[in-house]
């Protein structure tokens, strides 16, 4: 079954892989092995993408990536989208940049956390009002600045994991609507995985089960600690301003552990008095706009007990989404709501992915415990498809490794969102 072909590296490169999970991970896998030659089978129990994948806001958040590993990860990516929106169908990528607006309130801030993150290579400016409001239009007159960080950028997410889907068939990529219920071992390998219309095998297995992952390992006896989000979102009914970036509001910095230890930060001057009637329902403030004139605003993320947990919004989290939004963008007020919904994501104990071989169990990949799998998705593939191929790296992957702490032991808590 394996190739006398190799890698750069001089491992053997496996003829056939199958990747479990069809979303951003999964499919981006898929392309990126497909284009080598291996002969990819990518197997979902649902519509490829259906997971979290197709119903988050599809921000690229650059500016929220934590130094090191993470951005390390995050900026392969974005390098990785701008060639992707050369290539595949049309997924909206907008490359210009995210805002941050800000008020009085926030300005002692403001220029620490600017200097912090121009430090850590990301490009970013100060923009005055008037500049904000003129990438913005909704924001009001009492919006006194925002940040622009110029590397950000935004896509529709359904529209990304169709192209990558459809990318990978083209490349010779089979896709198969199957439930996956176990990974089947033999000699202390992973040979394949078990369906309920039988075994299927290949050389290598890549798990990008998203939020499941855990559920699949702990059958093969491997832990997979993570936690679980009920993340949500709301669209609304077309507007005629267009808006140039997408945009942030200031409840964001709470939500960073690296934003909150910075001089300066203090939750009072970041929370908006609805975050203190509901604590436990962290706001991603943010707005963005679709191709056809719709707006986008989330997010708010609530602790769920498992992956299975309902995906469907929760009274608090729309009640804090338009609230804050409604009080900080007034001319978001009286514009109808057409479509709420919301997704499971997982957040590891450190913040970081799991992008992996598995030393317990050769011939299993693992590319899973992404929270902000848009904004890394292409990158994680890139490096999962690597292992998989066994060539050298292009970023070093050693935060990433299963086998850490974190991940097989557990934490009580994740220390941050990013
Ligand atoms: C509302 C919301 C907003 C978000 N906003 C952003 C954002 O703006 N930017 C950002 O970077 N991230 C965002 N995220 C997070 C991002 O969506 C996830 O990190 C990312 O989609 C994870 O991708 P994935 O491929 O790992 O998992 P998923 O997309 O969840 O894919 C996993 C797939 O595995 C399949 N599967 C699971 N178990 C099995 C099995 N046993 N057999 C067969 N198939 C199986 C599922 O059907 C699913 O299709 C948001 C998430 C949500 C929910």
């Amino acid at each position: 079954m394996w190739t006398t072909t190799s890698s750069s590296t001089g491992a053997k490169q496996p003829t056939s892989t199958i990747i479990v999970g069809a979303g951003i991970i999964g499919a981006a896998t898929a392309l990126f092995l497909a284009r080598e030659g291996v002969q990819v089978t990518l197997v979902d129990r649902d519509q490829a993408g259906r997971g979290a994948s197709s119903r988050n806001a599809g921000y690229i958040s650059m500016i929220t990536r934590s130094g090191g590993p993470q951005l390390e990860l995050a900026q392969l990516s974005r390098t990785l989208y701008s060639r992707l929106a050369e290539e595949l169908n049309d997924f909206e990528f907008r490359a210009n940049g995210a805002l941050v607006y800000y008020y009085e309130e926030q300005l002692p801030l403001i220029e620490g956390f600017v200097e912090r993150r121009q430090a850590d290579g990301l490009p970013m400016e100060i923009v005055d009002g008037d500049r904000a409001r003129e990438l913005c239009p909704l924001l009001p007159e009492e919006v006194i600045g925002g940040i622009h960080s110029k590397s950000d950028c935004y896509l529709h997410p359904e529209k990304l994991v169709d192209a990558l889907t459809a990318a990978a068939v083209k490349e010779g990529a089979d896709v198969v609507r199957a439930d996956v219920l176990d990974l089947v071992v033999e000699g202390g390998r992973c040979v394949g995985v078990r369906t309920p219309s039988g075994v299927r095998r290949a050389d290598a297995v890549a798990l990008t089960a998203g939020s499941w992952t855990a559920e699949l390992l702990a059958k093969a006896g491997l832990p997979f600690h993570v936690l679980h989000m009920r993340m949500q979102m709301a669209e609304t009914a077309p507007i005629e301003e267009r808006l140039d970036t997408a945009a942030y509001g200031p409840s964001l910095f709470h939500e960073y552990a690296f934003v909150r230890e910075l001089p300066g930060y203090d939750d009072d001057i970041v929370l908006h008095p609805l975050q203190h009637i509901m604590p436990e329902v962290g706001l991603l403030e943010l707005i963005c706009q679709r191709a056809d004139g719709r707006l986008w605003l989330g997010c708010p993320i609530e602790f769920v007990d498992g992956p299975d947990a309902s995906p469907n919004p929760t009274v608090a989290g729309m009640a804090q989404t338009f609230g804050v939004l409604g009080d900080h963008v007034p001319s978001l007020q009286h514009i109808p709501v057409e479509r709420t919904w919301g997704g499971i994501a997982p957040q590891t104990g450190d913040g970081l992915p799991v992008l992996s071989d598995v030393a317990a169990l050769p011939g299993l990949y693992v590319g899973s415990g992404h929270a902000y799998g848009a904004t890394v998705g292409p990158g994680s593939a890139r490096v999962l498809a690597d292992l998989v191929l066994g060539r050298p790296q292009e970023i070093d992957i050693a935060a990433f490794r299963y086998d850490r702490p974190a991940i097989t032991e557990g934490m009580a808590r994740a220390v941050s969102l990013g």
